[in-house]
Formats: C-alpha cells, sequence, structure tokens
C-alpha cells in the first residue's frame, strides 16, 4: 500500500457538491502508511465537523476495503480560535455532546467496552491541564510496576498527548497481521499506546465529543495489551477536564478506579472536586487524591519549602471523604528527566522521589482492594 494509492482514492471525494476534491483542498495532513496502518488527518472548520465527520466513516471504510489495508484512522482537526479554551472550542464543536449535557446522565450510562487481557484499569485524571498529570501518571505506572504489577499505559490526552515524550517513544505501532489489533509499544517494561502516536504530533486539535470518544474507546479496546501476559493495571492518562468526553469515557470504560492530580492553589481544589463529582456520577470508585507540586523542595540544600500553603488537598480530601494518596514535591529533577524522557522512578530509582510514587502506589492499590467492598456515600461539606 503507498501514499499515491490513497490519494488516488481520496481525489473522487468532496464534502460537498461545491468543494474542491480532498486531495486538492489542501486540508489533508501527509498520509502515513505503517504496514497496513493509514493514519491521517482533515484540517476542517469547525462548524461543517458533522459533514466531514460523515464523510470520514465512509472514507474509512473506503481504505480498510483497499487490499494490504487493515486500518484506517482518520482524525479530524481544526484550528482552535485563540480567545477560546480548549473547552470551550471542543463544546461549541460538538452540539452532540451539547445537547447530550442538558439531560443528566444517568448512572448505568452505555454499556461498556469489553477488554480482555487487563484485570484493571485506573484512570489518571485532573480538572485542568498543567497539573502534571502525565507526568505522575507515568511515575504511578512505573511503580506500581516497580513493586511488582505488570502495568500498560494508554495516553487518552487528546489535547496533548505526551506519552510518547515521556518514555522517549519514537516509533510507530503496528497491526497484528490479518486483525485490527495494534501492538502496543514496549517502554520500560511497560506496554504502552498513545493517540500521539497515531496522530501528527503538535496538531492543534478540536475533536468532537462523539469524534474522541469512539477514537478513546478503540485505542482501549483493539490494543494487544496482553501481548506480554496479562496486565495487572492498565493506567490511562484521561484528557484534562470533567465535560462530555471525559464522562462518556468514565461511562464506556470498565474502570475499576480514578486517582485525581490537583496541585494545592485553592482554585485546582475546587475543579478537583468537579472531577470527583464526575467519577461520583458513574459510580467509579475514587482511590483517591494526589498533590502535586505540593512544596518545592531545594535541589541543592534538599530543604522542604512549603510556598503554596500546605495541606490544602488533604484537608480537601477528609472534607469530602475521599483518600489523601500523598505529596510530589515541585523538583527539577522530576521535571528534567521527564523531559528527558526517563521518568524519575525508572532512571533514578533510589531517590526519595521513586519512593513517594511507589507509596502513593501502593496506597493505589490498598483502595482498589477496599473499593471491591461498598463505596461510602460521599458528602460535600460547603
Ligand atoms: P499535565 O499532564 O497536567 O498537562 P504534565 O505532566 O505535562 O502536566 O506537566 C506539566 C509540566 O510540569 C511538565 O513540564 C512537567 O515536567 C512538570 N512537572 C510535573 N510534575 C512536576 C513535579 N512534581 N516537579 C517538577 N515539575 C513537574
Amino acid at each position: 500500500m503507498t501514499q499515491d494509492k490513497i490519494l488516488e482514492l481520496l481525489k473522487q471525494y468532496k464534502v460537498s457538491p461545491e468543494a474542491p476534491d480532498l486531495v486538492s483542498s489542501g486540508r489533508l495532513s501527509e498520509i502515513i502508511v505503517n504496514d497496513g496502518t493509514i493514519t491521517f488527518s482533515i484540517t476542517i472548520p469547525a462548524k461543517q465537523a458533522a459533514a466531514y465527520e460523515e464523510l470520514c466513516k465512509l472514507l474509512e471504510e473506503k481504505i480498510e476495503a483497499l487490499e494490504g489495508v487493515e486500518k484506517a484512522m482518520i482524525v479530524l482537526t481544526a484550528e482552535r480560535e485563540p480567545s477560546q479554551s480548549q473547552g470551550e472550542a471542543a463544546r461549541n464543536a460538538a452540539p452532540q455532546a451539547q445537547r447530550a449535557r442538558q439531560t443528566p446522565p444517568k448512572s448505568q450510562g452505555p454499556a461498556k467496552i469489553e477488554i480482555s487481557g487487563v484485570r484493571n484499569i485506573i484512570a489518571v485524571s485532573s480538572a485542568k491541564g498543567g497539573v502534571g498529570k502525565s507526568t505522575t501518571a507515568v511515575n504511578l505506572a512505573l511503580a506500581l510496576q516497580a513493586n511488582g504489577q505488570r502495568v500498560g499505559i494508554l495516553d487518552a490526552d487528546i489535547y496533548g498527548p505526551s506519552i510518547p515524550r515521556l518514555l522517549n517513544i519514537n516509533e510507530q505501532p503496528t497491526v497484528v497481521p490479518n486483525t485490527r489489533i495494534m501492538n502496543p509499544i514496549e517502554a520500560y517494561g511497560l506496554v504502552a499506546m498513545s493517540i500521539g502516536l497515531l496522530v501528527e504530533q503538535d496538531t492543534p486539535m478540536v475533536w468532537r465529543g462523539p469524534i474522541a470518544v469512539s477514537a478513546l474507546t478503540q485505542m482501549i479496546r483493539d490494543v494487544a495489551w496482553a501481548t506480554k501476559g496479562e496486565l495487572d493495571t492498565l493506567v490511562v492518562d484521561m484528557p484534562p477536564g470533567t465535560g462530555d468526553i471525559q464522562l462518556t469515557m468514565a461511562q464506556q470504560v470498565p474502570l475499576s478506579g480514578s486517582v485525581i492530580v490537583s496541585t494545592p492553589q485553592d482554585l485546582a481544589l475546587i475543579d478537583a472536586r468537579k472531577g470527583i463529582e464526575m467519577f461520583r456520577k458513574v459510580n467509579i470508585p475514587i482511590l483517591g487524591i494526589v498533590e502535586n507540586m505540593s512544596y518545592f523542595s531545594c535541589p541543592t540544600c534538599g530543604t522542604r519549602h512549603d510556598i503554596f500553603g500546605h495541606g490544602g488537598a488533604r484537608e480537601t480530601a477528609r472534607k469530602i471523604n475521599v483518600p489523601f494518596l500523598g505529596e510530589i514535591p515541585l523538583h527539577m529533577d522530576i521535571r528534567e528527566r521527564s523531559d528527558l524522557g526517563q521518568p524519575i522512578v525508572i532512571s533514578d530509582p533510589e531517590s526519595d522521589h521513586a519512593m513517594i510514587y511507589r507509596n502513593i502506589a501502593e496506597g493505589m492499590v490498598k483502595q482498589m482492594a477496599g473499593a471491591m467492598k461498598p463505596a461510602p456515600k460521599i458528602m460535600f461539606e460547603e
């Protein structure tokens, strides 16, 4: 299968009779042909998302019908309007999801997808971006592994997939012959898959709610997670926020529990409550809150400085009756090693920081065992 063959096919399609064909429209990204997997994106005006979505489905079918193709994945992207936040942009482009918001979700929700070879799935989420959710997710996955588990990690952060960078992954996933199933990439003993491996990096993305959910659930379901044996835990680095995409994911993926990452600032804590409320709505056990960048740990003298105030997350956790899993300091080593693609738990396993992550991982496992019992009712104390 070659790019030219795909282009030849795409030349025959346009989004509307008056539009230019897809190839001359200048909207196509580079077409990535990797064994039997074809991936590319189409940049679209957000307002035309519905028409493109339909075309997209048809094209995936047509491409998958070509000889030598196992799987086609087309991602719709749109320039984000500078004045809009990611959440707003996604909402504006997702009228269907907006309608869904008006009807409060039922606790049962849609049927959960089935995932074989994975014992427990844990979502790591945060109510907003930039709190260190991905860094925490990666280090916790490695910490679970260091504590003796077989672990996978799925990067579902469609707004900023960072697992390939954090785990220094440069290869693209291959497909299991004659199937639609992708092989995960192995990194530091983990099996990993990222939305960032399937689309071009640094593409500004605005995902319509339903498309995002279907791409994400497909990524969880169509990956050979148990390629090296059954996984004890699959850690899912969730997209930040508490919107419809996250809610639907929480409804459709059989999550065993969720971990909420928050920074000490008050605002983040109010946001963290939203995250807790969301998982509670769909009856997913909350394993606990992790306070990231909790205090500043001086790289030269090792002294602890509580520059953000201290104890906020622990106090909030107590008030809302959610376990507090631990505090991770703001430290250069954590950031630098992340930037190098060598997470601290694996690159400096004897360090205090690695021990902090391992203790938190242990706490998660204990909470999971406890979560098998009926959960206490969570009360919000204002
Ligand atoms: P998110 O996934 O919430 O957007 P990231 O994990 O990408 O956040 O982290 C944002 C930035 O903060 C990154 O540069 C990361 O290296 C840094 N960072 C995260 N946690 C820590 C920490 N505990 N100490 C120092 N830097 C951190």
